[in-house]
């Protein structure tokens, strides 16, 4: 149900559009009206605590307060980006036990992602010995991806912290993203449910960052089946 139109923007009464963040590009797609109109969506954003879906100007001009819309997302970009965001997950968390480096800030979009780290991996190694593992044990087998839900203070307790990035203050819970056996990772963001969808990933070249740290980027493949059930944003 549409609860409010501000300029360019459409406020839903509950969305499964994912909002750009943590990394991961937003979701587009369309909203129906209940006379059939397809009214496309070309970004998602939070402002001020609030989801708002950009639409232009013109097409905003057929809703109204409380019409009752159907979100419909475009799955296949979607689908995407929750590969892509737990092959960096799963990435990060190889260069992590491999060279104790840690991930600062991730990037998911266009054919993948990239991830920066702290400093640069040791010199005469690359992201090469990561990828031959990943697409060895994960990303060509199944291996379950969940959630888990903690404290900050049981978080705090746990080894091993392959995410350098800063927690949001004042939570009572985090939502960790769980790949089993490897990593537990604290994120608002979507993802697959098994390994084994993400396919084998590729290296690109990576980039080194003013300040000391390495960029290390990456290519998914094309998509080889069908989207398994979503994993909705938290
Ligand atoms: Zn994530």
């Amino acid at each position: 149900e549409v609860v409010a139109l501000p300029p360019g923007g459409v406020l839903l009464s509950t969305t499964l559009f994912y909002p750009t963040g943590g990394g991961q590009p937003c979701d587009q797609g369309e909203l129906v009206t209940p006379e059939g109109e397809r009214i496309r969506v070309t970004e998602v954003e939070h402002r001020s605590g609030a989801v708002v879906h950009r639409v232009s100007p013109a097409m905003q001009g057929k809703l109204a307060r409380g019409m009752s819309v159907e979100g419909r997302i475009d799955w296949t970009r979607r689908y995407r980006h929750m590969r892509a965001h737990t092959a960096q997950h799963l990435l990060s968390a190889i260069v992590f036990r491999r060279h104790g480096i840690p991930t600062e800030r991730a990037r998911l979009g266009g054919p993948g992602g990239s991830f920066d780290l702290v400093r640069p991996l040791p010199s005469g190694t690359s992201l090469k010995e990561t990828l031959d593992e990943a697409n060895r044990e994960f990303f060509t087998r199944s291996v379950p991806v969940s959630l888990a839900f903690i404290t900050p203070e049981e978080f705090a307790r746990e080894p091993g912290r392959s995410s350098a990035a800063r927690l949001p203050q004042g939570l009572s819970e985090l939502r960790l993203v769980v790949i089993q056996g490897i990593d537990r990772t604290p994120c608002g963001g979507t993802h697959v449910r098994d390994t084994s969808e993400v396919g084998r990933v590729e290296e690109e070249p990576a980039i080194p960052l003013p300040g000391g740290g390495q960029r290390l980027r990456f290519k998914i493949g094309p998509e080889e089946r069908a989207p398994s059930v979503p994993t909705l944003p938290g």
